[in-house]
């Protein structure tokens, strides 16, 4: 499949890795929106957080992937907070078509996003 993300996950295109275990990884975003800015992606191909299903096996994988956020900010330093984010589909900007959590931090954020 001619999907980024795959790729990253498989070790065919190089990333910054922040965190990785069989099933998930962490990397840097290439063009980071705050001090630290990384990218959390299940190595199963899912387009979007809307093509996660119901069975067992999604939630397991999507539950496992949530419990490491607490311990990849911890790997980052980002004790004083941060911010998880999904951008999903055309209204919710999503620019790559594997689905991935944007963790951010260093800075304090505000509110509304664009
Ligand atoms: P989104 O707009 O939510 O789909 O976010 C896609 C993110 O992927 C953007 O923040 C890009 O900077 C980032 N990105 C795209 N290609 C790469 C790559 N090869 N390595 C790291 N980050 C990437
Ligand atoms: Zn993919």
């Amino acid at each position: 499949m001619d999907c980024i993300f795959c790729k990253i996950a498989a070790g065919e295109i190089p990333s910054n890795v922040v965190y990785e275990d069989e099933e998930i990884l962490c990397f840097h975003d290439l063009e980071p929106q705050a001090p630290v800015h990384v990218l959390i992606i299940p190595k199963k191909h899912f387009e979007s957080l809307s093509s996660v299903s119901e069975s067992p096996e999604d939630k397991e994988l999507l539950g496992h992937l949530m419990s490491k956020v607490g311990v990849i900010a911890e790997l980052l330093e980002l004790e004083n907070g941060y911010r998880l984010v999904n951008n999903c589909g055309v209204d919710g900007y999503q620019t790559v078509m594997h689905l991935h959590f944007h963790l951010l931090g260093g800075r304090r954020m505000t509110w509304p996003p664009g």
